[in-house]
């Protein structure tokens, strides 16, 4: 299994440090708003790579946060807290809008089919175990303290720090030498712990030895969530590229102090974006759509998910509502082949050396694209050759798909043969007159019954073994 690290900035040889367990940790939302397709494209990513090394033969122990405290809207420690933000456009606590965008996250997810982390772990819940940690930071003598503000992490203790990111620490601290970020020593040293400003008034808050009504920063709950559940050193950690140069720079910088052990985290993996008419699809830009705006307009979350599979996930996407129909044109192509082969494979004589040897390739190509740090367009491009191979008997088309299927996910098992319409004689007899005006090749007729079927309900297509009706939804 190979994997590009971001570390090495190179594609390596996937090995866990305990095998065959893997230890792995997924930056979860910001619970302040609507899961866009944006995050979905992300955490699908993650549910490919995750069923990738289940289907590996590794035990993936799965950790994802969900981030309900201390994130503030800039990367530099100021701005608005987001959580607070969202409050106030839903007129609501912050503790409910909280619970709010997590129960939506969690049903955009299940919707697109991705298996659940075997942890999910809120910030605000964790809050003694962040503490901790900047605790011994400080005892470390790796903090200070701005008056009013927080407690900060002195990033010049550190020989490597933003080596993930190859950080060029010297450009940037000439380049800031004129605007000192709020009493910062260093440009990126970075918050640990806040405290409330005079008059904020704030709801999420928590005592500390540094001040009565103060609260944990944004970095700090990843290195702590991920450490309580998977211990000291991880196999992989997941992200958007968005976070190499700051959240994930700074996880590292106060993981690896605290433990003393390197590194952190052995594969860093980060998802690249899912753009929307040139720009970011973002909660702070309003450019978003959800899975709910797909289901309005009848989309399939599995024909989403079919697209998001379409893309290397290091690559940028751009997302297009015409993109969106032809990948639900494809999942319903899909399934038309998958319902042939339910009625076929009952009959199939048994398969022979040869199209056993060819059902044998599909899987060797699948599976090698696959685990060639996740190919999946490729995967897919094999997918479609096997399923338009007539080589193949039924039985080993459909079962090749629920094989690659394990990977995609995108529920073919459920897939039941096509339902035998009990249709009234009306409609009965309005097909027999297409059929024959098809015959007769008078298209426009057809179209006309077509028409009038459709008003009755039914939706009809033509196939190579004569028209097919389907019950309109
Ligand atoms: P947030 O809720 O903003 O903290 O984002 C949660 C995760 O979704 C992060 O890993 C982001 O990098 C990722 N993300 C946000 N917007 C997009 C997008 N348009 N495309 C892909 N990933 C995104
Ligand atoms: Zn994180």
């Amino acid at each position: 299994m190979k994997l590009y690290n971001t570390l090495s900035r190179q594609i390596e040889e996937f090995k866990p440090l305990e095998p065959p367990l893997v230890k792995l940790y997924a930056c979860g939302i910001t619970a302040y708003d609507y899961t866009h397709l944006g995050h979905i494209r992300k955490y699908v990513m993650d549910d490919v790579l995750v069923r990738v090394l289940r289907h590996a033969g590794y035990e993936v122990k799965f950790v994802r946060n969900v981030t309900d405290v201390g994130h503030l809207t800039s990367d530099s420690d100021t701005g608005e807290d987001k959580m607070e933000k969202g409050a106030k456009k839903y007129g609501s606590t912050v503790w409910d809008v909280a619970q709010k965008f997590e129960d939506y996250f969690h049903y955009s997810m299940d919707l697109m089919n991705a298996v659940r982390p075997n942890v999910t772990s809120k910030a605000s819940e964790h809050v003694p175990g962040q503490l901790e940690m900047v605790k011994k930071l400080e005892e470390k003598g790796y903090t200070y303290i701005i008056e009013g503000d927080g407690v900060y992490f002195d990033t010049s203790k550190l020989k490597d720090y933003g080596k993930l990111a190859q950080l060029d620490i010297k450009g940037l601290q000439e380049g800031a030498r004129v605007e000192k970020v709020n009493g910062k020593r260093q440009l990126t040293d970075f918050a640990l712990w806040k405290f409330e400003r005079p008059g904020e008034n704030r709801k999420m808050v928590w005592e500390s030895p540094w001040h009565p009504r103060s609260f944990p920063g944004w970095h700090i709950e990843c290195s702590a969530i991920s450490m309580e559940h998977l211990g000291e050193q991880l196999d992989i950690h997941t992200g958007g590229i968005d976070h190499i140069p700051v959240h994930h720079t700074n996880e590292i910088a106060q993981s690896e102090t605290v433990t003393g052990k390197k590194p952190f985290v052995r594969f860093w993996i980060h998802h690249n974006f899912l753009f929307i008419e040139g720009k970011k699809m973002s909660k702070s830009l309003g450019n978003f759509y959800t899975i709910d705006d797909l289901l309005k307009k009848a989309y399939d979350p599995m024909a989403f998910r079919l697209l998001l599979l379409g893309a290397h996930y290091r690559s940028e996407m751009n997302f297009t509502w015409e993109n969106l129909e032809g990948a639900q044109v494809s999942w319903e192509k899909l399934i038309d082949k998958i319902q042939q082969f339910l009625v076929q494979k009952d009959n199939d004589p048994e398969p022979t050396e040869t199209q056993l040897a060819l059902e044998e390739n599909y899987k060797n190509r699948f599976f090698s694209q696959v685990e060639n740090d996740l190919h999946l367009p490729e995967a897919l491009a094999v997918m479609w050759k096997m399923v338009g191979d007539d080589q193949l008997t039924a039985s080993q088309h459909y079962h090749l798909l629920l094989s690659f299927d394990e990977i995609l996910g995108l529920g073919l098992a459920k897939i039941e043969p096509a339902e035998e319409l009990d249709v009234s004689d009306k409609v009965q007899s309005l097909l027999d007159e297409r059929k024959i005006a098809r015959m007769a090749q008078d298209w426009q007729k057809a179209d006309l019954l077509r028409g009038q079927l459709e008003h009755l309900g039914y939706k009809v297509e033509d196939k190579e073994d004569g028209q097919q009706l389907k019950k309109l939804k």
